[in-house]
């Protein structure tokens, strides 16, 4: 079996009839950067900066920062390298953050609010970014937007970082790509005005699945009530990828549910511009992709899901 998909190293990602598919991989780890390389991802699609806030006892620096950021991006060479900003609060907790306690952490003070709320954290985290930037194809993305203001305010603090690093000589990529998570129903239904502020979308399928289904990501109890491929959920997706496409940007899928083979032709059906998922799924994914085709049943597949 692994024999077999070791054929498909080095082969484009493109669907029977001529659909091409950015293949990129998620990591929680820059020492997770050789399973992407053995796997042959295209780039990476979900960098999880918290492992360097969670392996820490306290705030990571700036330059601790930079030099992960770094490596990966120089490893990755040409490849794009898409680093989501600290993603803490929730199931992810940190001592050292002294957040409050939370009844109902899932909808409480996490991700983007955090870095919103305490802006030195965020900074720190965009300069590390900004710097690293000069040395790879580095994008960055915020995860849980809920609104346009959320990404109003990112934008007008990525600027005063930059004119930080422009006014002290420090080198960073100025056309540096600034996507967001889809991952609240919220952003799924506001994604035509939201497209209009970043370069590309990337739709988490965990957390959409738990917002629009109201079933806690965490919660064994809960078994038989998860539904991955609910139309709700998947009509959100199509919902964003139209609205991605209409306004020139691209879109892709970092959640779980992008490996999930069923959903390849409706994904291909849908335009999805790039798929991100665990390492060892690249190959299997390449493969069924490689044997699939969309373009005659297009209608069919969208109606039969949707
Ligand atoms: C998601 O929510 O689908 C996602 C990719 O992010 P995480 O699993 O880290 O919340
Ligand atoms: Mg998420």
């Amino acid at each position: 079996q692994q024999e077999l998909l070791q054929q498909f190293r080095g082969k484009e990602t493109v669907s029977l009839d001529g659909q091409k598919v950015k293949l990129y991989a998620n990591i929680g780890n820059a020492s997770d950067i050789g399973a992407v390389i053995k796997n042959d991802a295209a780039g990476i699609g979900l960098f999880r900066s918290e492992f360097l806030y969670l392996e820490n006892d306290n705030f990571p620096t700036e330059e601790e920062q930079f030099k992960v950021y770094k490596y990966v991006a120089e490893t990755m060479g040409q490849k794009q390298v898409i680093i989501r900003t600290l993603d803490i609060g929730a199931d992810k907790q940190i001592d050292y953050f002294n957040l409050p306690h939370e009844e109902n952490p899932a909808m409480g003070y996490r991700a983007i609010r955090i870095c919103l709320k305490q802006q030195d954290i965020f900074r720190t985290q965009l300069r590390a970014l900004l710097r690293a930037s000069a040395f790879g194809n580095i994008a960055i993305m915020f995860p849980m937007i809920v609104a346009l203001e959320e990404v109003l305010q990112i934008k007008e603090i990525v600027k005063s970082v930059m004119a930080e690093l422009d006014a002290s000589g420090i080198p960073y990529n100025k056309e540096i790509q600034l996507g967001i998570m889809i991952e609240t129903p919220a952003a799924a239904m506001i994604s035509d005005d939201l497209a209009k502020e970043v370069d590309f979308f990337s739709v988490g399928t965990n957390d959409l699945t738990q917002y629009t289904t109201a079933v806690d990501r965490q919660n064994a109890n809960l078994e038989g009530f998860y539904y991955p491929h609910h139309k709700g959920l998947l009509r959100l997706i199509k919902m964003a990828a139209d609205n991605a496409h209409k306004n020139g940007i691209w879109i892709g899928i970092c959640g779980e549910l992008g490996a999930d083979m069923e959903m390849t032709e409706a994904f291909l059906a849908m335009g999805i511009d790039e798929l991100s998922v665990s390492p060892a799924c690249v190959l299997p994914l390449r493969k069924k992709i490689r044997e699939t085709s969309v373009k005659e049943r297009q209608e069919e597949i969208l109606k039969n899901v949707l």
